[in-house]
């Protein structure tokens, strides 16, 4: 959505219910005097957290998501979590497709779909992940790779659902312990193919969709991402993982994205 930020974490299997509720309280704590008005704010916990975790921030502070989902209601599915458990639990938004899904957990782009489908039929906001990986970055088939990304994962995702679909571009290279940041120019040039491909395919609804970065973003390069055309969020792994840091990240980050989107002079 132009003129609306989008700062988020994965805590990816980090954290207990416990501490998940002490992060939280401190995050709500250190960012509750600033307006949501043009801001939000996302957290995706560990499924065992979420409870806990709904429990203990308040709607529209701060938006509970959760790391995956099948995309069935129900059924012999051992060990998969369906979109009836994540509505129980009030979760608001579904990461599909993280690249540790994918490259790890072998999840196919056929299968990204069918989460992505369903996700959105049940009424969640899908946070919905691409990237590419080192090899397709070298075979300079980056542009190549997303846009497949894209074309599969949306695949029959009708207009409609546009309002509650968020991209994260994190290429696979740029992410986690060892991972490379990617520059402002890189990075931005990929929002632009992704943008571009969305246009193409949804026509200028499509302009709705926010595009946000991830992969080692960090204290020392949030701004320059942020000052770019094309981000239009952060999708923060690490670096936010402790409270009081991603706060600091949230209050430089902010008055970047709103003198871009011309909310400030
Ligand atoms: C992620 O895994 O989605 C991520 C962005 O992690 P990090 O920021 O730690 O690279």
């Amino acid at each position: 959505m132009a003129g609306h930020i989008y700062l988020g974490s994965n805590l990816k299997m980090y954290k207990t219910a416990r501490q998940t509720q002490d992060y939280l309280l401190n995050l709500s704590m250190s960012i509750g005097d600033l307006s949501r008005r043009d801001l939000t704010v996302f957290i995706i916990p560990s499924f065992t957290s979420l409870d806990r975790a709904r429990r203990t921030i308040h709607k529209g502070d701060i938006l509970l998501g959760a790391q995956n989902m099948h995309w069935e209601d129900e059924g012999q599915f051992t060990g998969e979590i369906s979109p009836l458990m994540l509505e129980d639990l009030g979760v608001e938004v579904v990461e599909i497709g993280h690249s540790e899904r994918r490259h790890v957990m072998g999840e196919t782009d056929a299968a990204v779909n069918r989460k992505t489908l369903s996700a959105l039929a049940h009424g969640f906001i899908c946070l919905l992940c691409v990237g590419e990986t080192a090899e397709q970055k070298a075979l300079g088939l980056s542009d190549e790779t997303l846009r497949t990304q894209l074309k599969t994962g949306l695949w029959g995702v009708p207009t409609d659902s546009l309002d509650r679909l968020w991209i994260a571009y994190e290429p696979v290279w740029a992410i986690g312990v060892g991972g490379t940041p990617a520059s402002e120019d890189y990075a931005d040039g990929k929002h632009a193919v992704i943008k571009h491909c969305l246009s193409e395919m949804y026509g200028s609804v499509a302009g709705r969709v926010p595009v946000l970065y991830g992969g080692s973003v960090n204290r020392g390069n949030c701004d320059a991402l942020a000052a770019m055309p094309h981000i239009d969020g952060l999708f923060i792994g690490r670096a936010a993982w402790d409270a009081n840091a991603f706060n600091e990240i949230i209050r430089a980050v902010l008055p970047v994205f709103q003198r871009k989107q011309g909310m400030v002079k």
